[in-house]
């Protein structure tokens, strides 16, 4: 829609509200409303003041006065809110240069875009991610706080069925075994039919729904792919379903990486190709059907990958994800169908419009518009500086001896090292201005203070099981 498209709906559809939801620094939307009255056309170039020194990470921002500048063409009926309101994603700028704000994550997204079509290498990447989330009763937070759930031999208990679905206790998912066995067993459908139901009103391209493998309601939408910044938009248009939807049948939906200790995570693996005009261009004659330049983008995003971490998987939580045993990649390698590795070539297609690589690292746990920017950036210095990824590894991963194990790069164990190998390996997102030193060395240190010391300085539940009666 363009900004008139979007005066002409609001008065067609009596819209009696706007939503400007914009990104903040970590990776949640925030928002602001206001009556229709207050949207004129040269709001979407001038957008509305408000102050960005409350906003998680801008407070370092001497002045913090800002825009907050509504995109026209992400205008979208909100499904959720009890009045007619209109949602719409914003930029958000400087007052006095008018330029974009160097922290906003949607920013840093459009200047990788850019900056890979001004590099001549490709046109655009897409983005086909899978973000994975679990469904719980609200009553499941008492199972979080609850030491029990810490206990190494109570796997089997931690997860209580009868409050999942007291009607129905004889047919269950069982840890690990959700992948995908048919109602009663699988009692979400519906709700995911729903979530589905929402995101096609709202023009999210879905391509299907699923239980995933753990047990407790965890479940996959798959997207069909679009262009970094839109399915960095989308990204966050479907938590918002996701959430809402759940929050309408009185469940709680999450995207934390690994919410039970002994069953599969939620990951978020990505989807990435490069394409000039229609022109595919990671499809070749090489491995697994690849091009060399195919090729050159894994060597580089497997080179920066534990720096690159930070930025896919950037929560003190994401590492208990990436462990042995659970379809969670744990080493840096490639392959192609092998789904222990960083990075998979899927290969259910000979067409090559199918040939993408996908990046099975990341979690929805990350800001999407900087893990894709960052992904973006490793590619393009992969490619301009020709890395070799080396040979692939078909091998089960999980199942090598351990001389072979460790002689493989490994990923970070704790999202400090991956915090430590942003600091040490950052050049190659600094090109072209995408990410500034300013960005990188914010993010290190908001993440550093406020999860990394936060987490080490409080006592863990699990610390009474070990310690309490030392
Ligand atoms: N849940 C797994 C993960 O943490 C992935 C399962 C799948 O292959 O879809 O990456
Ligand atoms: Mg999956
Ligand atoms: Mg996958």
């Amino acid at each position: 829609m363009t900004p008139k498209q979007v005066l002409q709906f609001i008065k067609q559809n009596k819209i009696e509200f706007i939503d400007c939801r914009f990104m903040d620094f970590p990776g949640l939307w925030q928002h602001i409303t206001f009556p229709v009255s207050e949207l004129k056309e040269d709001s979407f170039d001038h957008g509305f003041g408000f102050d960005g020194s409350a906003i998680r990470g801008w407070q370092a921002i001497n002045e913090s006065d800002m825009l907050i500048v509504p995109v026209a063409d992400t205008a979208h009926l909100d499904p959720f809110l009890q009045f007619p309101t209109l949602g719409l994603i914003c930029d958000i700028k400087d007052p006095v240069t008018k330029k974009e704000y160097s922290r906003d994550p949607r920013s840093i997204g459009r200047k990788a875009q850019d900056y890979l079509k001004h590099s001549k290498i490709a046109d655009h990447a897409m983005f086909g991610p899978e973000l994975e989330f679990f469904i719980f009763d609200n009553a499941w937070y008492d199972q979080g706080v609850n030491s029990a759930h810490y206990r190494v031999d109570s796997a089997e208990g931690i997860w209580n069925r009868g409050k999942q679905d007291p009607t129905n206790l004889g047919y269950q998912v069982r840890q690990r075994e959700g992948y995908f066995p048919m109602p009663p067993m699988d009692t979400m459908t519906d709700l995911r039919s729903e979530m589905v139901s929402e995101m096609i009103k709202l023009g999210i391209p879905v391509e299907g729904h699923h239980h995933e493998v753990a047990t407790g309601g965890q479940a996959e939408i798959d997207l069909r792919y679009q262009g970094l910044l839109k399915m960095a938009d989308t990204c966050m248009l479907y938590k918002y379903v996701v959430k809402n939807v759940a929050a309408r049948h009185g469940k709680v939906a999450t995207f934390m990486p690994k919410p039970l200790f002994q069953d599969n995570g939620s990951g978020m693996h990505t989807h990435f190709s490069m394409w000039k005009g229609n022109k595919p261009l990671f499809a070749g004659p090489r491995y697994a059907g690849l091009s060399q330049l195919g090729l050159y983008a894994i060597g580089g995003l497997l080179k920066h990958a534990r720096s690159l971490l930070a930025f896919t998987n950037p929560t003190t939580n994401s590492f208990k994800r990436l462990v042995p045993g659970y379809e969670a990649p744990v080493h840096l390698v490639y392959s192609s169908r092998n789904r222990s590795t960083a990075i998979r070539i899927p290969v259910y297609s000979d067409n090559p419009e199918s040939r993408r690589i996908e990046f099975r690292c990341p979690d929805a746990s990350c800001n999407p518009y900087l893990a894709f920017a960052a992904m973006t950036m490793a590619a393009i210095d992969g490619i301009k500086n020709k890395i070799d990824p080396g040979d692939p590894i078909d091998k089960d991963l999980y199942e090598l001896e351990p001389e072979e194990y460790e002689s493989i790069d490994a990923a970070p164990v704790e999202l400090s090292e991956a915090l430590d190998a942003l600091a040490a390996d950052h050049d190659y997102l600094l090109e072209g201005g995408v990410f500034t030193e300013d960005v990188i060395h914010y993010w290190i240190k908001y993440k550093r203070e406020n999860e990394v010391a936060a987490l080490r300085q409080r006592p863990h539940p699990f610390e009474f099981c070990m310690y309490f009666d030392i």
